[in-house]
């Protein structure tokens, strides 16, 4: 079948148009594909969105958890928390979607009724709910848009190419499906971390493009909770804590739901029967500060993840393009490990940038538009990618010392900083508030370390905590082990 342009019915907003609108094709309608095509839509452009998956969402978001299957992501009932960040960057940019996350969301107010807690403290509010919750009420108002056609049972299976003169730059003419082709002006991938785009390329004759790709090195042990009373445990703490050689996520979510996850290392094999519920219970049972969170009802066996990726991907070499017409957005660009919740912050921030690239430099130019976004993606998005990794290094070390039975020694300054505060930040209403305005994206720790008394606060506070007991390695092993 030919390409065929102009699939798409024009629908303009009169606020937003930019100077051409584009007929854009999204691979992949997860929470990055259906952030950009909303955005991409609002600006005037013409979306078509192709999904896998063949089930549609369920009518109503709170559904979603029990009703929706979608195999296409494997983490979809995974821990999930969405940071303060998001909300900020929604409110600005896609309001409605705020609204929409209002109704179903919860709205996790991380100093609520602690001492020397303000009305200042609204940035680090966040509405938060389970992933299938978040991405349902996010793929109603795309669904609803009229700029935005969603095709859900479209596998696409690669890139059609521009005919060109031998020699010059390939440029992507639009993307192959069984039940044909479909062009575009541009492609974005957004098919997330296992995202085909580097075969697809070299499929249409693409040099092969800069990739990194390595396992970032934890297994995600997780379930969910259900209270009786819609009420969620009391949390004055961060959401992430490191016990030894195991890390421990508490996420509240909606409807008096929430996630408790025991992380570890994926070296560390004498851990690896914490996918059995019993074991997972007796080791999340002796760690103080969790108890409350697994007193609920489970919702869920144990949910193992594993083999998680660190890669990121460039299609420009030398300050030039290696093809036009395609672009890689939010895990399909990067994904790394989720510890930290940022993956869909910073989707969001990606199809900003991706809606705002269009505005400034257009698609006239094609290579000029692939270079301005890897210059983008790399100057902003970028610095958030080093940072995870970074800190996962250290953490990945720190467990390997802490199953050695040693200190860790290592880290720089900053990194150690950042650790002592998470060690201490709920001892003091001021030290919480920083972590969750660094953890939220809200500041860089720089920022937040520069406030005046900041680092000695933590200092002394670290000096004067007590030490919670908590078990040995040995006693972890042998609760791990039965
Ligand atoms: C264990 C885990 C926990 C996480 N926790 C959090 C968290 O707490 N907070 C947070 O913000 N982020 C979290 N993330 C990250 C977050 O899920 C993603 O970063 C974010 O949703 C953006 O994903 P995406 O849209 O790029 O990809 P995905 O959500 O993976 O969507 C990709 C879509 O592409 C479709 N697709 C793939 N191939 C094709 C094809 N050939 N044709 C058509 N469609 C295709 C898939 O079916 C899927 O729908 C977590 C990730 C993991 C792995």
């Amino acid at each position: 079948m030919a390409p065929s342009r102009g699939l798409f019915v024009l629908v303009t907003n009169p606020t937003a148009t930019p100077d051409v609108a584009s007929e854009v094709v999204v691979v992949g309608a997860g929470l990055g594909g259906l952030l950009a095509a909303l955005l991409l839509a609002e600006d005037g452009h013409r979306v078509v969105v192709l999904e896998r998956d063949g089930a549609e969402p369920p009518g109503e978001p709170a559904g979603a958890w029990d009703e929706w299957e979608r195999r296409g992501v494997a983490q979809f009932r995974q821990l999930y928390y969405l940071l303060p960040r998001f909300r900020h960057v929604a409110d600005r940019e896609l309001p409605a979607l705020s609204a929409a996350l209002e109704k179903v969301a919860l709205r996790h107010d991380p100093l609520a009724g602690m001492a020397g807690a303000g009305v200042g403290d609204d940035d680090v509010v966040t509405l938060t709910a389970r992933r299938p919750t978040v991405e349902a009420v996010v793929a109603r108002l795309a669904a609803m848009h009229p700029g935005i056609e969603i095709r859900r049972g479209v596998v696409v299976n690669g890139l059609t190419r521009t005919p060109a003169a031998a020699g010059s730059v390939p440029d992507v003419a639009g993307v192959s499906t069984a039940m044909g082709e479909v062009a575009a002006n541009l492609v974005v991938d957004a098919t997330g971390r296992r995202s085909p785009l580097s075969a697809w390329l070299a499929a249409i004759g693409v040099p092969p493009v800069p990739e990194v790709v390595e396992d970032s090195g934890f297994v995600y042990h997780s379930r969910h909770f259900r209270s009786s009373d819609g009420a969620m445990p009391a949390l004055s703490a961060p959401l992430l804590r490191h016990f030894g050689s195991l890390s421990v996520l508490l996420l509240p979510a909606e409807a008096g739901t929430w996630g408790v996850g025991l992380i570890t290392s994926s070296r560390d094999e004498e851990l690896r029967s914490l996918h059995r519920p019993d074991r997972w219970m007796a080791v999340a049972r002796a760690l103080g500060p969790v108890v409350r969170w697994v007193e609920g009802e489970p919702i869920t066996g144990v949910d193992v993840m594993t083999r998680l990726e660190d890669r990121r991907r460039t299609l420009c070499r030398d300050s030039r393009p290696l093809v036009t017409g395609v672009v890689p957005l939010a895990d399909a660009w990067a994904s790394t490990n989720p510890t930290l919740g940022r993956g869909t912050t910073l989707a969001i921030l990606h199809a900003v940038a991706l809606r705002d690239t269009l505005r400034a430099v257009g698609l006239a130019d094609p290579a000029r538009f692939s270079l301005a976004w890897h210059d983008v993606t790399e100057r902003d998005l970028g610095p958030h990618y080093d940072a995870i990794v970074t800190a996962d290094r250290h953490r990945l070390a720190e467990i390997d010392a802490a199953v050695a039975g040693v200190p860790y020694e290592g880290g720089d300054v900053a990194w150690r900083a950042y650790r002592m505060l998470e060690d201490v930040a709920h001892l003091d209403v001021e030290l919480l508030r920083g972590w969750y305005r660094i953890a939220g994206l809200i500041a860089p720790g720089t920022e937040v370390f520069a406030a005046d008394g900041f680092l000695r606060r933590v200092a002394r506070a670290a000096r004067r905590s007590t030490v919670e007991p908590l078990p040995t390695r040995h006693e972890l092993i042998a609760l791990a082990t039965g």
